[in-house]
């Protein structure tokens, strides 16, 4: 038994199987849920070699989505809560060829879930911030108009130059006192050098503990050797990495990152969009996922993975209702049937029942 593990002896058996678990609700700290095609019909992928044809296939399958944002966003968020999801960072994708609209559809989804759900919404520049004329313009509307935070996306490899890239979002996070998070897809040397240029401007610009990472697959190849001061810069700037565990991608070692400090959060990504056919939004899977891809073997490693699926997470969105949870008493609660926390990640079942506010959740 550990201190996560709340096994209750005096429920007994249920279903003459397994007692009942009480647990913390999950974080999803990564999520795209304006692209996805959660409730609608099934969309057949387009094989792609690079990141730009990723992002041509979505924006293409954006455009030609019948269902509206609010609906297909509303369908996944409201699974993610019946699966024990209580609060989530949505990366929203803002851009000229898009508008203001999916900001709009996800903020819409997320008043309608309010009273189960705390949303962050990620101003997202997934077409190009600089790069793609107009975006910046967009990206300071949608911050007085439904998104908290400013977001980014490669500033090299996919914007062009990492010194404008920055000048934008950080002028803008300033502007509005809002945090940053972005994504960053770029590998060895190169991301890492981008890695310590965000922290230095982290810490410049006064932002500690307020930007994070996604992705950020340079920090997951530990043959690189500025990996080790890479860490302690963004550990010194406070900054959070938000890992996926997604199939084909790396994934971060779990005790170098604690060592360095760096900590670490966990979210789906794209789920059932143009981008991947994966995904379910249930975090009981993700945190399975990572236990999977990081090789998790013992109960502690095991363990991690749920805390970082869970009280990590809402550390990162400032989620009170999962920090505080305290056991049978907690006003919000996951209750499982499973003998103890290792068991539930690597069995992944969804819950008996969601409790928030003391209340059973019913969508
Ligand atoms: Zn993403």
């Amino acid at each position: 038994m550990t201190t996560n593990s709340r096994l209750m002896d005096d429920h007994g058996l249920l279903g003459g199987v397994k007692p009942l678990l009480l647990t913390p609700g999950f974080v999803d700290a990564h999520i795209h849920p304006d692209k996805t095609t959660w409730g609608s019909g099934w969309l057949s992928r387009l094989p792609a070699q690079t990141l730009p044809d990723l992002i041509a296939h979505d924006l293409r399958a954006q455009l030609s989505f019948q269902d509206s944002v609010e609906d297909r966003a509303f369908a996944l968020m409201r699974h993610a809560v019946l699966n024990g999801t209580m609060a989530m960072r949505a990366h929203v994708d803002v851009a000229p060829q898009l508008g203001l609209r999916n900001v709009h559809g996800v903020r819409a989804a997320a008043e309608r879930l309010a009273p189960f759900l705390d949303v962050q919404i990620v101003a997202f520049p997934q077409f190009g911030l600089v790069s793609n004329p107009g975006t910046l313009d967009l990206m300071e509307a949608s911050l007085t108009e439904g998104a908290d935070l400013v977001g980014g996306i490669d500033p090299i490899s996919l914007d062009g130059d990492l010194r404008s890239h920055l000048d934008a979002v950080f002028r803008l996070a300033n502007r509005y006192g809002r945090d940053v998070d972005i994504h960053l897809h770029d590998e060895g040397p190169e991301g890492l050098a981008q890695l310590r240029a965000i922290a230095q401007r982290t810490v410049s610009e006064g932002m500690h503990g307020r930007v994070t990472i996604g992705h950020a697959f340079a920090l997951c190849d530990i043959a690189q050797p500025e990996l080790g001061a890479t860490l302690d810069a963004m550990a010194e700037a406070g900054m959070w990495m938000a890992t996926c565990a997604l199939g084909a991608d790396p994934v971060p070692a779990l005790d170098l990152m604690e060592s360095h400090g760096v900590r670490v959060a966990l979210g789906s990504d794209g789920v059932r969009d143009a981008w991947s056919p994966y995904g379910t939004g249930s975090m009981t899977d993700r945190a399975h996922l990572l236990g999977y891809r990081t090789g998790a073997l013992t109960d502690a490693e095991l363990e991690r993975c749920f805390r970082i699926a869970t009280t990590a997470g809402a550390e990162l969105v400032g989620s009170a209702a999962v920090i505080g949870f305290s056991g049978a008493g907690s006003d919000d609660r996951l209750e499982f049937a499973a003998n103890s926390i290792p068991e539930l990640v690597v069995d992944r079942p969804a819950p008996l029942r969601v409790v928030r506010n003391g209340r059973t959740v019913t969508l």
